[in-house]
């Protein structure tokens, strides 16, 4: 059965580009003829039925906005058989017969186990980290990058005025993606991912010692969430190469801020291509990017695929941020 009425929300943590992701969902939605409904907090507000009914106003003025105008939300209690059934039970009450879950590994999951609770769902991954092994683009990552190549374009400028070194903390606790990407725009001297075991002396000191030697006087060092202890690693570089070095997080902005361009175009695009799937009674499917064409697969298969890192990039960083 093609669905009549769905619910969007969206889950897990925020990303840029969110907005843009529900606004399609909406408008397409609607211009399709189905009846659509916000959901606040994520799966927080399928539990307690905080649902209201969206309107092609409703999504007005904000595809350049960064966060979710539905909020987001971790929900400890929908992560329970118990608590799915609930979230199932409120949705038959509602007349919700599907879901449009915008979010990570974690709200996928949570979809799946919807989806088997009887709620037909879809998934659309919009994760800064670009985490999801499905897909080669989540929403807000593109954002993600640029402030954090903004952020240290500004930390380059302090860092080279005082010959200093910036060991600066970019966030991935498990991808080493947007560490990779902004090392590389930034021209880090080295970059730690959480993919590839690293040697303190040969892959910092010597290198910073190696570029030393030809003239280079300042340095940037990123290191993805997942690796962390930037302050340690700091300490350690300066004893050992006595050049005055500063630990950056730059942490929680790198969440926010108005969605590129990409990131707008994609989550329009994924928003609707979920749409049109609920509406032709397709469920438990994740709409992903593969070879840059916008497709679905199986949320099942989807969760159990690992992801590749880039290492051919990753050598070639090493290769030319010398
Ligand atoms: P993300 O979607 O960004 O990966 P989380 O991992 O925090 O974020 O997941 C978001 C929410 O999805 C959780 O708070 C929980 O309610 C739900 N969820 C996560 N894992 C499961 C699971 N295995 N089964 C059911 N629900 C889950």
């Amino acid at each position: 059965m093609s669905a009549k009425t769905i619910a969007v929300l969206t889950s897990g943590g925020d990303a840029p580009g969110m907005n843009a992701a529900i606004r399609a969902v909406v408008r397409s939605g609607i211009t399709s003829g189905l009846r659509v409904m916000g959901v606040r907090r994520g799966y927080n507000g399928l539990l307690t039925g905080d649902v209201f009914e969206m309107n092609l106003r409703s999504v007005s003025d904000i595809i350049h906005r960064g966060g979710t105008m539905l909020y987001t939300a971790r929900s400890p209690e929908f992560n329970t058989p118990e608590g799915v059934q609930k979230a199932a039970d409120q949705c038959r009450r509602l007349g919700i017969d599907g879901v449009v879950v915008i979010g990570g590994d974690g709200s996928f999951r949570g979809a799946r186990d919807l989806t088997g609770a009887g709620i037909p769902c879809i998934g659309i991954p919009g994760t800064i980290d670009n985490d999801i092994a499905s897909s080669e683009y989540t929403i807000g990552f593109d954002t993600a990058m640029n402030t954090a190549v903004q952020m240290i374009d500004r930390l380059r400028d302090t860092t080279e005025s005082h010959d200093r070194c910036s060991v600066v903390e970019v966030m991935g606790r498990r991808c080493g993606d947007l560490a990779l990407q902004t090392g590389i725009a930034v021209g880090a001297t080295t970059i730690l991912v959480p993919e590839v075991p690293y040697d303190f002396q040969k892959d910092i000191i010597e290198r910073m010692q190696f570029t030393q030697k030809t003239g280079k006087k300042h340095f940037i060092i990123i290191v993805a969430e997942g690796v962390g202890h930037v302050a340690e690693l700091a300490d350690s570089i300066e004893k050992q190469t006595r050049i005055e070095t500063r630990a950056t997080v730059l942490g929680h902005v790198q969440r926010g801020g108005s969605p590129t361009l990409r990131d707008r175009v994609v989550a329009s695009e994924m928003g609707f291509h979920a749409v049109q799937l609920l509406s032709e009674g397709k469920s438990n499917r994740v709409v992903v990017m593969q070879k840059s064409e916008i497709i679905d697969l199986d949320i099942t298969e989807a969760l159990q695929m690992t992801r590749t890192f880039d290492v051919e990039l990753y050598k070639i960083a090493h290769k030319i941020s010398i």
